[in-house]
């Protein structure tokens, strides 16, 4: 998923050291294997590969019940944004090179008008359909699952969890898993990145028992040109970066998959329409306004802490 995946994890239920290291082995392994057998663009073995591969085939192409349940809950976060989150956007995700600009790989230069109101075109949810178990995509659209992967990781980890009376901490890059309790009785500690100095964190927000935390924000993966900043947040209605006044947004949910989906789906629909969304879904939101204000929902009141 090119990121750092560190893993914490207490023993409890009579387990072992070594039993705990094991399950931290196949914990590991169930990551490395989504990314295998879903998610990598790059390998054969990939769904997503090989959905590309077929894209503008009329025939459609059978997928896993993993993949259109995903798929199935993707739509109904797109349907509650109004658009603003949307797997379909691969297209513009292709054309803007966040990754290859971000890492000063290739030229920092802007796509033109015209390559985005190409790509846009491409892209909706309209383009990709699920009937009987098999998927059809329109020519020239694409998947991109960028914004719900770790989430999506996340809630196998819990999955093979279950059961087992460990308890731990699991960080996939911008998403976190707190997981059953701290034997010492403490909460678990999650720090939130400063979006302008993402070396440091704003504050920390204090967590008993299951939590995903999941967080965009434009300091991911950024190109500048004439002082503008370009992220990898597409706005869907208009093919650019998202502005709605926001740095980063984070979310806390059981869920590893909403959280993942609705920080992205928050980023772009902005504070207002954002905190909408999130307590459409129970879930708790923290956001970061471009002047650096800090917004949090009620339940956050009383577990986050600032850093001032
Ligand atoms: P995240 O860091 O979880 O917010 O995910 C960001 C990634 O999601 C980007 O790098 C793209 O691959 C993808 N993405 C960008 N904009 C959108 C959008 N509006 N809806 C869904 N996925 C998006
Ligand atoms: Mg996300």
């Amino acid at each position: 998923m090119g990121t750092i995946i560190s893993m914490t994890v207490y023993p409890g239920g009579g387990m072992t050291g070594e039993e705990a290291r094991e399950l931290l082995a196949e914990t590991k392994g169930l990551v490395r294997s989504l990314e295998e057998t879903l998610l990598s663009r790059k390998l054969e073995t990939a769904e997503l590969w090989k959905i590309d591969q077929k894209a503008g085939d009329k025939e459609g192409m059978p997928i896993s019940e993993l993949l259109s349940g995903i798929l199935e809950e993707c739509f109904q976060v797109s349907e509650d944004s109004g658009g603003a989150f949307d797997v379909s956007v691969g297209p513009l995700v292709r054309l803007w090179r966040m990754d290859e600009r971000a890492a000063g790989e290739e030229e920092a230069t802007l796509p033109t008008a015209e390559e985005i109101e190409r790509a846009a075109a491409l892209c909706g949810w309209d383009k990709i359909r699920l009937a009987d178990g098999k998927i059809t995509l329109a020519e020239g659209a694409c998947i991109d699952l960028g914004a719900v992967g770790k989430g999506i990781a996340l809630d196998e980890i819990v999955r093979a969890l279950e059961g087992t009376g460990v308890s731990g901490v699991f960080s996939l890059g911008g998403s976190i898993l707190t997981y059953g309790e701290k034997p010492d009785g403490s909460p678990w500690r999650v720090g939130v990145v400063d979006p302008r100095d993402p070396a440091k964190t704003l504050g920390n927000l204090e967590l008993r028992g299951q939590w995903c935390v999941s967080t965009s924000g434009d300091y991911e993966r950024f190109f500048e040109v004439d002082g503008v900043r370009y992220h990898h947040l597409l706005d869907p209605a208009t093919g650019y970066p998202a502005r709605s006044g926001l740095r980063s947004v984070t979310i806390l949910s059981k869920s590893g998959f909403l959280s993942d989906a609705l920080s992205t789906a928050c980023f772009v629909l902005g504070r207002e329409k954002g905190m909408e969304l999130a307590e459409k879904y129970q879930a708790e939101i923290l956001l970061v306004e471009e002047d650096g204000t800090i917004y949090i929902s009620e339940g956050l009141k009383s577990i986050f802490s600032a850093i001032n």
